[in-house]
């Protein structure tokens, strides 16, 4: 393979990131977008450049990148609330900032291109539950995936009653929503893991994100596609698979096919370089 074929998918991820961030630079006259963007598009491209390297580490390091700027820098340090909870109160302040643009690109026009890519690469929640040690889930898949639509619903009605009830300093209160929801979602997080012996057990049972990401990343232009003439139907990507996709199957049906991360651990594992 040429060197520049090669290499094709970490300068195609920085020249759409850098796109987005001169763009918004120039149409909000705000230097912080430039910034913002292309520090991610950079953390993305090195860890899609270290993937392709065989760096073990690569996937990893792009998430903490992004999760500790956004969760440190940006959660605590500037006070912005990037949770679902900052996601309605921009929306209803009329503010198309911070956290709306954010949805935007991250969560909701963005998986129409590259799926829940957010969710293997960037998202600070799973930065941490990625360090446990269910790697792979050890028991069956739950039927409860309808808690995400309660945690959904109660985000919004919790943002709409401050505004209806006129709450003063909503930003005050839109920070600590920040700090204290995210520490309720470690919480969550860890003990389900521990309970479903499933890392991802929160992602697939309780985050109110996937209410968008789900339908959105179901259209997804990059995804994990299946060389059926190689394939041998070993199984190894399925048992490798955090998200307990049939990866094999290359239907836009697939079984679980809206819970890709992106993670690339079934194509490290396959045995045929069928994926
Ligand atoms: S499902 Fe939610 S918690 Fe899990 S990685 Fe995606 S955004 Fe983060
Ligand atoms: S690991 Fe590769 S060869 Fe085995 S079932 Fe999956 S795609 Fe087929
Ligand atoms: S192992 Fe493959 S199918 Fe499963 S989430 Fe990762 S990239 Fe997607």
């Amino acid at each position: 393979m040429k060197v520049g074929k090669k290499y094709l998918a970490p300068v195609l991820f920085l020249v759409i990131f850098e796109s987005i961030a001169v763009t918004l630079w120039l149409t909000k006259n705000n230097l912080f977008y430039l910034v913002n963007f292309s520090y991610i598009g950079i953390s993305i491209s090195l860890g899609l450049f270290l993937f392709i390297r065989k760096n073990e580490h690569a996937r990893r390091i792009t998430q903490l990148l992004v999760g500790l700027y956004m969760l440190v820098y940006l959660g605590l340090i500037c006070g912005e609330n990037m949770q679902i909870e900052g996601f309605w109160y921009y929306l209803f302040t009329g503010v198309f900032e911070a956290a709306t643009i954010h949805y935007a690109v991250a969560k909701i026009f963005g998986p129409l291109i590259f799926g829940r890519g957010w969710c293997g690469y960037a998202c600070w929640t799973a930065m941490v539950l990625d360090f446990l040690p269910f790697k792979t889930p050890q028991k069956p898949r739950k039927k409860i995936g309808w808690i995400r639509y309660i945690t959904f619903a109660v985000s919004l009605i919790f943002v709409a009653a401050l505004f209806l009830a006129k709450v003063g300093n909503i930003e005050r209160i839109m920070f600590w929503a920040f700090i204290i929801g995210n520490a309720v979602y470690y919480g969550v997080g860890i003990v389900l893991a521990f309970l479903f012996q499933d890392n991802r057990a929160f992602c697939k049972y309780i985050c109110p994100i996937t209410v968008f990401l789900k339908p959105m990343s179901y259209f997804s232009l990059l995804r994990i596609k299946c060389n059926t003439d190689k394939c041998v139907s070993c199984g190894k990507c399925k048992k490798v698979c955090p998200m307990e996709v049939d990866v094999t199957d290359n239907s836009r049906k697939r079984k679980n096919g809206t819970e890709c991360i992106l993670c690339m651990e079934c194509v490290k594992n396959c045995p045929k370089n069928a994926l």
